[in-house]
């Protein structure tokens, strides 16, 4: 699966492919990269509240994988049970309670 590597410092999202599994540092501040889903959308630079959001997802385990609504209804590619990620800081702070079960454990 190919994934997006982040700098949630520089706010940048670099795309790579299959082959650059690990994760590299940012040209730019040196910073670790984080590998994020390839779904996910990288807000303009400019857009601080869409960062922050992000930023905010990322310390509580969520980096736009797939979170279900029915963990016990799991079926691989059911997109009827994907939970739409939030677009507030209101509606995260609701999804990161209501899924943390499903939070990455490798970010804390
Ligand atoms: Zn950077």
């Amino acid at each position: 699966m190919s994934y997006k590597n982040v700098c949630l410092s520089c706010r940048k999202a670099f795309s790579r492919g299959l082959e650059n599994h690990k994760p590299r540092k940012c040209p730019e501040c040196g910073n670790d990269f984080i590998p994020y889903n390839h779904k996910f959308r990288p807000p303009k630079k400019e857009d601080l509240k869409a960062w922050q959001l992000v930023s905010f997802l990322y310390e509580h385990g969520f980096t736009y994988q797939h979170v279900y609504k029915d963990l016990s209804l799991y079926r691989l590619y059911d997109m009827d049970n994907l939970a739409e990620y939030p677009k507030t800081l209101d509606e995260a702070k609701e999804f990161i309670v209501k899924y943390k079960n499903q939070a990455r454990s490798e970010v804390s």
